[in-house]
């Protein structure tokens, strides 16, 4: 059921201009769809047949059989193709034939269907109607087949030759006033060598406006590992989970969001290692996991893998963590010495006293009362963790989407140095990356605030003085282009419209550009909010053959592991109009560049040996690339802290000391994060069901503690109105999402969650973590009332789309 009305097919092209803002807010959200939503148990076990049987359906709906077994064969395979879903390593020897899991299959068929997106469909489609279209729909219309524009005060997109294509984007960047008038953003399924040509040509060009994915998820575990032991990146290798006899899983639902992560903790779990999720939702993955590939226990009751759930409340994590600290270091004055690796602390950390001290002087009531966990719990996991040998800890966006997530990761650093949890086999951190190469893109150099030793290698090796000012990261791109500052807008790949905070705001962001560009594979709701003109860019997808002019080409990735490795495409690709995203790139450089540039881009496309040449002389740990990459399983970026070495300024680890923020909530207010659904990865709805979580044929609900539902009244299955409180300068801003359908779950008292794209309306563009700048999408601060009847609610929208 759509929740607009159509646009107005007879406007003039000022009125097109001057609407394009407020229809762009209309568009901005998927329609209200509720009305088959069905609610039932949550699963009690993950994967198993049913996982099985997911897959199969998947496979022969999207591509069918041949060309599914046919991509299938090779994925995750050496010298194959890695696996466009999420950065979870594979094994670095033996690999089996079905190296992969439900979500996996579920990725590969998208980029594998057999559907296509042609010229016929935007002839028959106007950008108004498809804007009416739900997510999922958008994205099962088919691979992407031609370059389509989309002119000024035009409803349709149409076919573009790609010549005329980069003439457009060339004239129109080289129209800026300056060249910080233009962001370019990437998603984390971009190459290795696409992204290092991508941000040499944005330098080239003359600004560091690369924001990426890595804005929105890991950039607080970036910055704070950076800080504490030298590296911003994970120091853990896929083996040590062998070793490991503590891992903490935190702020993270492994069973959804990397799935094989489950095989690796269920070996973990078997040979008796404690798993502890710390987490709001007892997710079912770590509850109990059948592995599809273990036909003996296909049909038993699986392995247990989590021992404990500390369901933590939402933003309670540092509390939390603080707690566990706290817990160690009274036993330590108890039994002096025998407690945390003094050895370690003081030979290789630096800070001690002054946590220790810090530590001492937060009260037990307000780690008890923020985390909500209680005393007696902490003490239990603190037993854990105290007698562990070898600890790792894991989190993903639970944590990282917090105003404290900074702080609260340095906290789980704090934990882990007290024991001398890192540097060594068995024992380190391990920050689990979304998208399978978002790491990569950030080595090659996708990043807003590159170091100078990095630009200063641009400039010797290119002979071009690169731009110095740090750009704009996600949330300030949008907020630049919100106040016009921005007028083009490139994506290499991703959704952007519905992958970032504050939806509204964005939409209208993007409708005041002049220009918006999506390399895409597949159609989805970026392309329908656009700028005053609008170009999608087809590309090759990861399974695609990618043939150059040297020949057939493959591309690298890093995954959460630091591993570089290898991925060949064996499908054909859907249409012979598609090009390769470093041929887009190289192509887009010429022509903008012009005799600006010294580089010959267009050699470098037809043989991406030569660009990893160039990243081997840029990039530290790349060197050899090409020898090395070829190598069975690719090879390891250097990891000093892995190594026990730590590039701090003190040349140690370091504990640092945060504090505890209070966490106000008025009368019938609560916290709500956003989460995921089972049949989604990122913003790639592939379903509409979320049977682990018991919800299906829809997606706009909000999961509560029936305690909290009994309290105000609420039943299951009542629509409610979703508004989210935020104070920014001194004032409140409200942001509204109407009929969510209210669903009992086991979840902390106070804490709600919804699933995003859906709920990212409710985001405020001034809601981010600290210092991090990542939006908070894991505590906002929202109130419900019970929905009026569907009109209201399409009125209210309309009123606030004119306004
Ligand atoms: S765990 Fe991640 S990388 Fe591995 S097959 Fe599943 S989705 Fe792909």
């Amino acid at each position: 059921m759509g929740a607009t009305k159509p646009r107005s097919e007879t406007h003039t092209v000022e009125d097109t201009l001057d609407c394009k803002a407020a229809d762009a807010v209309r568009h901005a959200q998927p329609p209200i769809e509720t009305d088959a939503i069905q609610i039932t148990q949550p699963a009690h076990v993950a994967a198993g047949v049913k996982s099985v049987l997911k897959a199969v359906e998947f496979t022969l709906k999207e591509p069918g059989l041949f060309r599914g077994i046919s991509a299938l064969s090779h994925l995750n395979h050496f010298d194959g193709v890695d696996c466009p879903g999420c950065a979870w390593p594979d094994p670095d020897h033996d690999r089996s034939l079905n190296e992969y899991c439900e979500n996996g299959v579920k990725a590969i068929a998208e980029e594998a269907t057999a559907k296509r997106c042609t010229p016929d469909f935007f002839r028959k489609w106007s950008v108004s109607e498809l804007s009416r279209r739900s997510d999922y729909w958008l994205g099962h219309q088919g691979r992407l087949t031609h370059p389509m524009v989309l002119r000024s005060a035009s409803d349709h997109y149409e076919p573009i030759s790609w010549l005329d294509a980069f003439t457009l984007i060339a004239n129109e960047l080289n129209s800026l006033s300056n060249a910080d008038q233009a962001i370019f953003y990437t998603s984390g399924r971009t190459s290795n060598e696409a992204a290092f040509l991508y941000q040499l040509f944005v330098r080239q060009f003359g600004t560091n406006n690369l924001p990426d994915c890595s804005n929105m998820c890991h950039e607080s575990s970036g910055l704070a590992l950076k800080e504490v032991i030298g590296i911003g990146k994970g120091t853990v290798k896929l083996d040590d989970f062998d070793l490991a006899d503590t891992i903490l899983i935190i702020g993270q639902n492994p069973g959804t969001n990397h799935p094989r992560m489950l095989a690796t903790l269920q070996q973990a779990a078997r040979r008796g290692a404690t798993i502890v999720s710390v987490n709001p939702l007892a997710e079912v993955g770590l509850t109990r996991f059948k592995h599809p590939k273990d036909v003996l226990h296909l049909f038993g009751s699986g392995t247990k893998i989590a021992k404990y759930f500390v369901q933590v409340r939402l933003s309670g994590d540092l509390a939390f963590f603080k707690g566990l600290c706290k817990e160690i270091l009274e036993e330590e004055a108890r039994r002096p010495g025998q407690v945390i690796n003094r050895g370690f602390i003081e030979q290789k950390t630096s800070g001690f006293e002054d946590f220790q001290a810090a530590i001492a002087a937060t009260s037990w009531s307000e780690i008890v009362e923020q985390s909500g966990i209680s005393r007696a719990q902490i003490r239990e996991i603190a037993a854990v963790v105290m007698r562990s040998k070898n600890m790792i800890a894991c989190w993903a966006m639970g944590l990282t989407q917090q105003r404290q997530a900074v702080a609260t990761i340095q906290e789980i650093v704090n934990l882990m140095l007290l024991g001398g949890h890192i540097g060594r086999r068995g024992a380190g951190v391990c920050p689990v990356r979304g998208h399978s190469n978002v790491q990569g893109d950030r080595t090659m150099g996708i990043w807003e605030r590159m170091p100078d030793s990095f630009l200063d290698k641009l400039r010797d090796l290119f002979e071009f003085e690169p731009p110095r000012r740090h750009g704009w990261d996600v949330v300030d791109s949008i907020k630049a282009m919100h106040r016009g500052d921005a007028k083009v807008f490139f994506a290499m790949g991703g959704n952007f419209l519905s992958a970032t905070p504050d939806t509204e705001f964005t939409a209208q962001a993007l409708a005041r550009c002049d220009l918006t560009v999506y390399v895409s594979t597949k159609l989805n709701r970026a392309h329908v909010i656009t700028g005053k003109r609008a170009l999608i860019l087809p590309c090759l997808a990861r399974t695609d053959r990618d043939a150059q002019a040297s020949g057939l080409q493959f591309v690298t990735t890093e995954n959460s592991m630091s591993v570089v490795q290898s991925s060949r495409g064996n499908l054909d690709p859907p249409s012979d109009q598609l090009l390769s995203e470093p041929a887009i790139v190289a192509r887009l450089a010429v022509a903008t560049l012009g005799s600006r540039s010294r580089l010959n881009w267009m050699q470098l496309a037809e043989d991406y040996d030569r660009i990893r040449d160039l990243i081997s002389q840029v990039i530290p740990g790349c060197e050899d690339m090409n020898l090395r990459v070829r190598k069975k399983g690719g090879f390891y970026l250097p990891n000093s802290a892995r190594d026990d070495e730590y590039r701090t300024k003190t040349g140690k680890a370091r504990f640092v000391v945060s504090e505890l923020e209070p966490c106000n909530l008025g009368p019938d207010q609560f916290r709500m994060t956003t989460l995921r659904s089972h049949d989604q990865y990122n913003t790639t709805i592939y379903g509409l069901d979320d049977r682990y979580r018991g919800i299906f044929h829809g997606r706009r609900v909000v999961l509560i503690n029936p305690k909290d539902m009994d309290e105000h009244g609420w039943k299951p299955g009542d629509r409610l109105d979703i508004t989210s409180h935020f104070r920014a300068n001194g004032k409140e801003e409200l942001r509204t999402a109407p009929r969510f359908v209210a669903v009992p779950y086991e979840i902390p008292r106070g804490c709600v969650a919804t699933y995003f794209p859906e709920a990212n309306v409710l985001v405020p563009i001034g809601s981010v973590a600290l210092r991090s700048n990542t939006p908070t999408s894991k505590a906002i601060v929202v109130s419900f009332v019970l929905s009026e009847c569907l009109d209201d609610v399409m009125e209210d929208q309309e009123v606030r789309a004119a306004r």
